[in-house]
């Protein structure tokens, strides 16, 4: 089984993969994240990487599928995982198709406002060495400041800024966006309210999920 998150930047994408992963323990396969990882460890890849993260474009296709597919032959991605910021393009779609599945493909576009999205990034922090996620208001971190998993002084990620934001939204609404009625022609889309608090975007996530997997009790709206 396939879990796709789609949605802007902000949108909350790896709040939900977090959550999906202790609820059902599908491991969160983030390109964001393991792009990062790249960037930190300056490997070859990293370093081209890190120039087009910086503008808020996106990175080549070929180098996260490269990453990608590194990251699914792990063990842990046998029975299922769940992706977080890919497919970012046509393109990209087209080649997670290729690499085949067994099991459903189940797709949530988390669909949140271009204000919220300014609002939350703003106030985001996040784990350089775990890349847990923090909000100063709505998730501050037990100990201000610092990592709740492992202590590490948190960071606001360079590419927070207003400017790059901005740009983020600008990719996201042009390459990104399309997507969605692309997986909804199909039939794999479940829409979801990214504004609302994350507890309420987490229960409908999950009944969702349920409905699609056919557990229907109590699925009534
Ligand atoms: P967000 O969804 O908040 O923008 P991510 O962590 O998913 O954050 O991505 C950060 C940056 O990493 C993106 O702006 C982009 O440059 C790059 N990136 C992540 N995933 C992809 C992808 N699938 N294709 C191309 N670039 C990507
Ligand atoms: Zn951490």
């Amino acid at each position: 089984m396939r879990i796709i998150l789609l949605g802007a930047p902000g949108s909350g994408k790896g709040t939900v993969a977090e959550a999906l992963r202790s609820a059902c323990g599908f491991p969160k396969v983030s390109t964001g994240d393991l792009l990062r990882e790249a960037v930190r460890e300056k490997t070859p890849l990293g370093l081209v990487a890190a120039a087009q993260m910086g503008k808020g474009g996106l990175v080549d296709d070929a180098t996260v599928l490269a990453l990608l597919r590194e990251r699914l032959a792990r063990e842990d991605c046998r029975d299922g995982y769940v992706l977080d910021g890919f497919p970012r393009n046509l393109a990209q779609a087209g080649s997670l198709d290729a690499l085949g599945l067994s099991g459903p493909e189940i797709v949530f576009d988390l669909r949140v406002s271009d204000q919220v999205v300014l609002e939350r990034l703003a106030s985001r922090r996040s784990c350089p060495r775990c890349e847990a996620i923090y909000h100063l208001v709505n998730k501050p971190p037990k100990k201000a400041g610092f990592c709740d998993v492992c202590g590490t002084a948190l960071v606001q990620r360079a590419d927070d800024t207003p400017e790059v934001i901005k740009e983020r939204l600008k990719t996201y609404h042009a390459q990104t966006e399309p997507l969605v009625a692309r997986y909804a022609a199909k039939g794999y889309l479940h829409r979801i309210d990214g504004d609302a608090p994350a507890g309420t975007v987490l229960r409908d996530v999950r009944r969702a999920l349920d409905a699609a997997l056919g557990r229907r009790e109590g699925a009534g709206s």
